[in-house]
Order: C-alpha cells, then sequence, then structure tokens
C-alpha cells in the first residue's frame, strides 16, 4: 500500500471539499412525502435506507437493507443520484461502488463509532506490525483504512469470507473486537482483533438482557455481533441485521427479545404485527442507548433538501478510491454465493 494514500480522515485532500450539511429552513407548509417523490423522480434518483434509519424514512426509501444488501445496491443501481440514509461511511461505499454517480448523504456528520476507533495512521502501523497477515476490515471504517486493507466484510458475510482463506494464513481483525471474537470463536481461526467497539451494542448490559429474559421467559433473543460476548452468550440467534429480521419472521415465538439498533424494529413490526418485540435498553458505555445518534442525524427535512439542493455530497480523491474498491471488490466476488434480499416494497406510489 502506497504512503500517499494514507492521508487523515478529515483531510480535504483526501476526500474532496465535504460539504456542510444544509440547514435551510424548510416551509412547513410543505407535503415533504409528495416533495421527496417528485425530486426523486426528477433528479432520477434512488434512495437506500439502512435498517437503522428512522422509520418515516424506511418507509421513503427504494430499497431498505443491511451493509452488504445496500453495497450491492449501490454497485447495480443505474440511477443517476444515490441518496444514502446511514452513515457517511456507508456512503463512502457507494461512491467507491458508483464513482459516475452523485452520492448524497443527508447529514454530513453522520460518522460511526467503530471508524472513529481506527485511524489509517495507527491501523498502517498496525499491518506493518504483522506483515504476514491477511487484513480483514469490517466495513464499519473510513475509506483510507478499507485502501489498506485486504478484504472487507460485512457482518452478513464476514464469516463466509474468513472460512474461505486459506488455513495457514494468519488473520487481523478491525476495527470491531466483538465482532472479531465472535467469529474467531464460530470459524475457530486466530486473529488477531483491533480494540473498537460500537457505541451502541457496547451498552447492551449482560445484566439487562437477563432481567428481559426474567420477564419474558418464553421470548427469543436476537442479537447483532457487535454486541458484547456475553450478551451473544445468552441470545438464541446471532447475526446481522438481515439475518434477525429473517430469524423473527421465520421462528414461531410470540415475543422477542432484541440486541440491536431498534431502528431494525420498524421493519420486524410491519412484516410480523402480531409478533411483539422489545429492545435492550443500552445501560453503559459513552452511548447508553439502543438508537445510533449518529444515524438519527437523518431526518425526513434533510433527505428532502439534499434533494433539493444536490448536497451535502460526498467526493473521493480518484486514487483513494480504486485502492478501496479492491478490497470492497474482493468481498462482493467473495460472497456473491450469498442470496440477495428481496426488493423493498414501495411504501407509497411514486
Ligand atoms: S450502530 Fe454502531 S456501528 Fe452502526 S453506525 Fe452507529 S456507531 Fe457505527
Amino acid at each position: 500500500m502506497s504512503d500517499s494514500l494514507l492521508v487523515p480522515s478529515a483531510s480535504p485532500t483526501a476526500r474532496g471539499p465535504s460539504q456542510p450539511t444544509v440547514r435551510a429552513p424548510v416551509d412547513p407548509r410543505l407535503d415533504l412525502v409528495a416533495e421527496i417523490h417528485r425530486l426523486r423522480r426528477e433528479r432520477n434518483a434512488v434512495i437506500l435506507a439502512h435498517y437503522y434509519q428512522a422509520g418515516e424514512i424506511q418507509d421513503l426509501a427504494d430499497f431498505v437493507g443491511d451493509s452488504l444488501d445496500l453495497s450491492r445496491k449501490a454497485a447495480s443501481t443505474d440511477a443517476d443520484v444515490i441518496v444514502f440514509c446511514g452513515v457517511k461511511f456507508m456512503a463512502e461505499v457507494a461512491k467507491i461502488l458508483s464513482p459516475s454517480k452523485t452520492v448524497l448523504l443527508p447529514d454530513m456528520a453522520a460518522g460511526c463509532s467503530l471508524e472513529d476507533s481506527c485511524k489509517p495512521g495507527p491501523f498502517k502501523a498496525f499491518r506493518d506490525a504483522h506483515p504476514d497477515h491477511v487484513a480483514v476490515s469490517y466495513i464499519n471504517c473510513s475509506a483510507e483504512v478499507k485502501a489498506l486493507s485486504d478484504i472487507i466484510v460485512t457482518s452478513s458475510n464476514a464469516e463466509a469470507i474468513i472460512r474461505q482463506i486459506p488455513a495457514g494464513k494468519q488473520i487481523l481483525f478491525a476495527p470491531d473486537r466483538n465482532l472479531g471474537a465472535y467469529l474467531a470463536k464460530v470459524t475457530g481461526r486466530d486473529m488477531t482483533l483491533w480494540p473498537g467497539t460500537c457505541i451502541v451494542h457496547e451498552s447492551f448490559a449482560e445484566r439487562e438482557l437477563a432481567k428481559l429474559k426474567a420477564r419474558h421467559p418464553k421470548a427469543l433473543v436476537a442479537s447483532h455481533p457487535e454486541s458484547a460476548p456475553a450478551v451473544l452468550a445468552g441470545s438464541d440467534h446471532v447475526g446481522s441485521t438481515r439475518s434477525i429480521l429473517e430469524y423473527v419472521l421465520k421462528t414461531e415465538a410470540e415475543t422477542y427479545i432484541i440486541g440491536t439498533d431498534a431502528g431494525l424494529i420498524h421493519q420486524m413490526q410491519k412484516q410480523a404485527p402480531h409478533k411483539r418485540f422489545i429492545p435492550i435498553a443500552g445501560t453503559e458505555g459513552p452511548c447508553a442507548c439502543n438508537a445510533c445518534p449518529f444515524m438519527a442525524l437523518n431526518t425526513v427535512e434533510k433527505l428532502y433538501l439534499a434533494l433539493r439542493d444536490m448536497t451535502p455530497h460526498l467526493e473521493l480523491a480518484e486514487p483513494l478510491r480504486q485502492a478501496a474498491a479492491l478490497p470492497l471488490e474482493r468481498m462482493l466476488a467473495m460472497s456473491a454465493s450469498i442470496p440477495a434480499p428481496a426488493e423493498s416494497a414501495p411504501a407509497t406510489v411514486r
């Protein structure tokens, strides 16, 4: 990896002049939903939303999914504009895979604690200290860290991809230590872990889960592997957001305890209205929440403004984009056998 690609993540030379989030007042008389549909048609835009977005944004999206689904969608869409309702590293992935498209992020301040925990300089030193290892990075990292990695994974495909790495090869995993420890356990691979965590999943405490299980003894527990090992050990199912959604739809319990961002419950409740979903309350760490504060920065008003003004949009310097594309393309090739989800049903007439 060339040192010239190693620039601080906030550097304007690496990312181009990222623009501030538009905060113009919105006329309260406007029908924002109708306006968003009109602008989407006018701009030939596709709206992609992560499962952790607010329900009203998910309902406006053309496609709702997890990181793997959204990466595939970003790589294959023929729209001119991608409006990414998620966080910045996700919008970066869209730009890396679709460089000729305009990629809008309704709030450019929507970051991620995992990305923040793994800066390119220290990550490069980590790599340099382990020259014989394969560097596998979770998609929740900056374009610079992707450019320094061999393979990118998401929580949907990480296990399948790690199983494809030859048995004799040693593995570095960054930036999520909980996901890395879970993957080391299920694959039996010896992995050297970067010590990052997600502030949301890290806040789920074993004792909160124990309280909920005592109150709802017949409930099934489904958790995301970014959660702490003790929470995962107390779960009936561990998997990506899409896998958690599929699990609650295909199993027969009346009540589920959910160990991930509560935004996912919007889709669960839509698709299984007769079931009850209880989020684990976050009680520990700096976040102590069960809804990602970065994801919550996007709003319907900001989505409308982004489409109206075509800003803030994401730019990446071409050498960085190309270097970050390689491990992402490897990921897409290595996970080609994982089935894609059905298209999201349009919420309203477009
Ligand atoms: S939920 Fe955690 S990992 Fe996901 S975007 Fe928020 S801070 Fe990052």
